[in-house]
């Protein structure tokens, strides 16, 4: 009985969701934005809550459809 290959798994984990358009991208590919004391902050070191974002146009428009407050949990003005 042969063994399922397992090729896919390592690049699946390093998708990620981008906010923004909701499209699996590569990690690598996008900006993590980051819910700070003073509001987003792209930012690929800080710890916290983050987001992905396949690009600054994403920003606004995740800004626009709420995707912040549902990535953090918060109220995002
Ligand atoms: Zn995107």
């Amino acid at each position: 009985m042969a063994t399922p290959k397992v090729v896919m798994t390592s690049t699946e984990l390093r998708l990620r969701t981008c906010i923004g358009c909701r499209k699996r991208r590569e990690r690598v590919k996008l900006f993590r934005c980051v819910c700070g004391e003073k509001g987003a902050v792209i930012d690929r070191n800080s710890a916290g809550r983050g987001a992905r974002l396949c690009g600054v146009d994403f920003a606004r428009q995740a800004l626009w459809i709420g995707a912040y407050a549902k990535a953090w949990r918060v109220e995002v003005d």
